[in-house]
């Protein structure tokens, strides 16, 4: 077994090692430390967060280092500050026994005359962010040019974030004999580029196989309805009580709602994303590191850099739009050695990204059931019990004791057994008690089958809609549905559930999207007639007659004996048929779309 004595590490490294608490090397740190001390070489490396690649290129550089000159010798670049932060404090751990090695980091969002001055005091590695880097170098505060070590770290995160321009600026101000180590996690093209282009002949290492994920972290795929993610995504929070959780989402609008809803449904959840300050970022993350945040509810880019290392379960609420972007994501939990587990919720039609995964990744996904109700109820019964079990007595109680033991008095063990958990538990149950199953079934041959298996009530995701026009005004679902579309300038299957009756119908969208639907209609009028549109309380089925609330039917200039509609109806994208009664106003439109987007 290799240990950090045969590495070849000299003592005050070994001495940082041993404070630290590491016992034994990484398996990137046993390839590539050997490799890196040994020769001159340049290096890529494929390794993800959490495998101690940190210390894989910080151990080497730092025992390469001369700390008696003050010059950068060694500089390391890093998509975001996060991840610069975590680098310097790592290095700064390791290099504690080295007196006179100075590391800064180099990053946006902080004054730039403190980075300029620490860095004038003498820094002989320097972590920075491409962009800050830049800037330093533009404006003549760092010199780079003597430095004979060059690590890009996370590679291909940066080159995501669109950083190639500012890597090659970068790189033209270094030394051509420096040596350049590459970290990536991935190998997508672009980082092959950069390896050809930037690099002498590297030698190539690889943890695990090529683009895969952490081999500690098991993967899981629950398949539900579209409309049911976000009660799939509670559910598995609460079949899981102790879940320290990333969930990520697509957009910074879903991550927000999704954080939102969380949090009024009583979950330690935050939002992490890009149109918060960096300061409210700082704050989520200082509470999410604390524990105070149970489910950190973020997007890809905001969770980049995301150093929290024991982080239980990642759950996709939805897939990337990149499935290379799954192993940056899977790769949140599982560090350090622990082991993780990255869920995913799917819909049928996204069943095969799964596979195309499984492919990149190298590993096989679980397909696992979305917890019952009674299964959830089961399972919360059990923590509580062994929360009880396990929670060490407060003396400070036992003054107490006597009256306490005068109110239960007369009740047997057994029955205060259950009135204590009952106390909690009642509140699950009260919840899950009869709710339906959230597993997706077959798909039917009508092909709707997400449609048929879900109620035609709102959700927390989805909601249902009323809107004062019906056959009788010429619409069927078809028409109907690209009316709506249309007008408010929504995207092809954002409308769905259209139910149309005789005067009114019904219809569908995601949460997301009700502000809009219901700005657009509000006073919203066709040739003098107000088209309204409300928010639902009644499912088709049991509508009986007109909703509560303030109708169209009350509004002057309505009259509804008299429906404006031709019986042509709608006639496709780009308003009404001009023969038609019912025109669109144009700078209602624009102001609709300015909303949306
Ligand atoms: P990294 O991949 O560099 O982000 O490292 C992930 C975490 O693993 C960090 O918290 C390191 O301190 C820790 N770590 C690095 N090397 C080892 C090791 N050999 N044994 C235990 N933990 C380690």
């Amino acid at each position: 077994m290799s240990t950090f004595d045969t590495l070849g590490l000299d003592a005050p490294l070994i001495q940082a090692i041993q404070d630290l608490g590491f016992t034994k090397p990484s398996e990137v740190q046993q390839k590539a430390i050997p490799i890196l001390l040994g020769e001159e070489t340049d290096l890529v490396a494929l390794a993800q967060t959490g495998t101690g690649k940190t210390a894989a290129f910080g151990f080497p550089l730092i025992q390469k280092i001369d700390p008696t000159r003050k010059h950068t010798q060694g500089l390391i670049l890093s998509p975001t500050r996060e991840l610069c932060l975590q680098i310097t404090n790592e290095i700064k751990l390791y290099a504690k026994y080295i007196p006179g090695l100075h590391t800064v980091a180099i990053y946006g969002g902080a004054s730039i005359t403190e980075q300029a001055s620490q860095i004038k005091r003498g820094a002989q590695i320097v972590v920075a962010t491409p962009g800050r880097m830049k800037d330093m170098i533009n404006r003549g505060l760092i010199n780079i040019t003597q430095i004979d070590y060059c690590i890009l770290d996370e590679a291909d995160e940066m080159l995501n974030m669109g950083f190639y321009e500012d890597i090659q600026d970068i790189l033209s101000n270094t030394p051509k004999e420096k040596r350049t180590w590459l970290f990536s996690a991935t190998m997508p093209k672009e980082v092959s580029v950069i390896a050809k282009k930037f690099m002498n002949q590297p030698v190539e290492i690889t943890v695990g196989s090529k683009n895969s994920g952490a081999s500690t972290i098991v993967h899981e795929y629950y398949v539900a309805g579209s409309r049911d993610r976000y009660q799939a995504l509670k559910r598995l929070a609460d079949a899981h009580p102790e879940i320290f959780s990333v969930v990520f989402c697509r957009t910074k609008r879903d991550c927000q709602k999704v954080a939102e809803n969380l949090i009024e449904d009583g979950y330690n959840a935050a939002a992490l994303h890009g149109d918060l300050s960096q300061n409210q970022r700082d704050l989520v993350m200082s509470s999410f590191r604390k524990k105070q945040i149970q489910m950190l509810v973020a997007t890809d880019v905001a969770a980049r850099g995301i150093d929290v290392d024991d982080i239980t379960h990642v759950i996709n609420y939805q897939l990337p739009d990149e499935i290379e972007t799954y192993t940056h994501r899977s790769g949140r939990t599982g560090r350090a050695g622990k082991e993780g587990v990255s869920m995913v919720i799917v819909t049928r039609s996204e069943l095969r990204k799964i596979s195309h995964i499984e492919k990149i990744i190298q590993q096989k996904f679980t397909l696992k059931n979305i917890p019952t109700g009674m299964e959830i109820c089961e399972i919360q019964l059990f923590a509580l019990a062994n929360k009880i079990k396990n929670t060490e007595i407060n003396h400070d109680v036992d003054e107490y004791l006597p009256k306490i033991n005068e109110v239960l008095d007369g009740l047997t063990k057994e029955e205060l057994i259950k009135k204590i958990v009952s106390v909690e538990f009642g509140r699950f149950y009260n919840y899950y008690n009869k709710t339906r199953d959230l597993n997706a079934s077959e798909p039917s041959d009508r092909g709707d089958r997400a449609e048929r298996s879900e109620g035609y009530s709102s959700n927390a995701d989805s909601v249902r809609y009323f809107i004062n026009v019906g056959s009788r005004d010429g619409f069927n679902w078809g028409t109907l549905k690209d009316f709506i579309r249309d007008t408010v300038g929504l995207g092809k299957d954002d409308v769905y559930k259209v139910d149309v009756k005789d005067s009114f119908s019904f219809f569908n969208s995601d949460t997301t999207a009700k502000d809009i639907i219901l700005e657009t209609f509000h006073e919203f009028k066709v040739d003098g007639r107000f088209i309204n549109v409300e928010v639902s309380t009644e499912g088709p089925g049991n509508f009986k007659g007109k909703p509560k609330g303030k109708r169209d039917f009350d509004r002057p200039g309505f009259k509804k004996s008299k429906p404006s509609f031709d019986k042509g109806g709608y006639q496709g994208k780009g308003g009404f048929d001009k023969k038609k009664k019912f025109e669109f106003d144009p700078a209602k439109k624009s102001k609709r779309r300015q909303g949306f987007g």
